[in-house]
């Protein structure tokens, strides 16, 4: 849809994983500005990654799961 960037494509991933020079984060982030399609997906992808990032580092408290496992031992599965 829109724009057809195959290139945005291409780079979205890699800058989203920090792994472009600090020239082509500049040209991607100047497309991102013209190019409202793209700039909507990448804040998406950031947001997620952020998200999955967050999750992964933070496990579930023991705290939480001990009152899961509570639950799930005074109301056991009929
Ligand atoms: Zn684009």
């Amino acid at each position: 849809m829109g724009c057809g960037c195959t290139d945005c494509e291409a780079m979205m991933q890699p800058s989203l994983d920090g792994m472009l020079s600090d020239e082509e984060v500049a040209e991607a982030h100047d497309h991102l500005e013209r190019c409202p399609p793209c700039d909507r997906r990448y804040r998406f992808e950031e947001r997620l990654r952020h998200f999955v990032r967050v999750a992964a580092d933070e496990p579930m408290p023991l705290s939480l799961r001990e009152k899961l496992d509570g639950l799930r031992a005074t109301h056991p599965a009929a």
